[in-house]
């Protein structure tokens, strides 16, 4: 069985055999939840270092299911991209971000960039960057309040149609970020080539890096690889004061924190409230 959080929803039996039926019920659950609306977009402030201010957020999708409460996409976003569900339930992300983007534009003091994940099936379909153009326009988003966040292994793969890809998008203005970085088999010598703006350093360097000089290395080297390409930096899944002094003292002041130490994913209402207390 798949491990869960706390309060999440189990999913999977304990069979191979009721393992695919149950994965044909959730397909199934979640075309209606696409039809019912039942898929709720959560936000997660991304926290300057260097002075506290938030002009970052990242959206991350979350099932309101009528039975069984709040499930977290590690339930149930591998099945959608495995059935290809991902590239309808991506629209609806995309639509639903860009929406919320453009209302905290009109409500809000300062600029807000919101971030959205986007799937490697997403990426791929040959319509993908018309669709990013048609949501712009349709909800009358500036480019550069939205942010694309691809997984390092959506990007490596087929690199010359990505760099491609990825320069038609950023022809449009919005900025692309790197997710997980240093988890995928990434060719350094291909970073410089992709229009990238940001990496995202991944959690797993950071959960240990008060502790372990390796991990403490490691981003280390990443932040001086993300200073040379002048790349933006993300630190994600900051827990503790020490992990964040951590990064303090490897001179990190110009990267974002985006972690529980901050802020949890929250609901958009409530994202609102802390942007404008931030904002004052
Ligand atoms: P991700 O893109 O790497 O997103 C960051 C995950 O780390 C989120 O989990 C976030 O809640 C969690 N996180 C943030 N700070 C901390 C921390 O300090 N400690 C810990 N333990 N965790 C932290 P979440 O929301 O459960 O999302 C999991 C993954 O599901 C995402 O990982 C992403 O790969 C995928 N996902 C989420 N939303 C979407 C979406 O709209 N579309 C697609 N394609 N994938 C999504
Ligand atoms: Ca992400
Ligand atoms: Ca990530
Ligand atoms: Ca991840």
């Amino acid at each position: 069985a798949k491990e869960s959080g706390r309060g999440c929803f189990k999913f999977y039996s304990e069979s191979l055999n009721s393992k695919a039926i149950d994965r044909l019920k959730i397909e199934e659950s979640m075309r209606e939840a696409l039809k019912n609306d039942d898929f709720e977009l959560y936000y997660q402030p991304q926290v300057k270092l260097s002075d506290g201010s938030i002009s970052h957020v990242e959206a991350l999708i979350r099932w309101r299911h009528p039975e069984r409460g709040l499930i977290s996409p590690g339930e149930f976003i591998p099945i959608a991209e495995d059935s290809g569900l991902i590239v309808e339930i991506g629209r609806w992300v995309l639509n639903t971000a860009c929406v919320q983007a453009k209302h905290w534009q009109n409500t809000l003091p300062n600029p807000i960039r919101v971030a959205v994940n986007i799937s490697a099936r997403q990426f791929k379909s040959a319509s993908f960057s018309d669709e990013v153009a048609e949501v712009l326009l349709r909800t009358d988003l500036p480019a550069e309040l939205l942010e694309l966040e691809l997984t390092e292994s959506a990007v490596m793969n087929n690199v010359k149609e990505n760099i491609i890809r990825l320069h038609s998008l950023k022809s449009m203005g919005v900025s692309l970020s790197v997710d997980d970085f240093g988890t995928g088999y990434s060719s350094l010598s291909y970073l410089k080539r992709f229009p990238i703006d940001t990496l995202k350093i991944d959690r797993s360097f950071i959960i240990d890096i008060s502790n372990d000089e390796n991990d403490e290395a490691i981003v280390a080297a990443i932040l001086a690889l993300a200073n040379s390409l002048k790349l933006n930096i993300v630190a994600e899944g900051v827990e503790t004061l020490r992990q964040l002094e951590t990064l303090k003292k490897l001179g990190a002041q110009s990267i974002l924190i985006q972690g529980y130490y901050f802020h949890r994913p929250m609901p958009a209402n409530d994202c609102e409230q802390v942007l404008k207390s931030a904002a004052k």
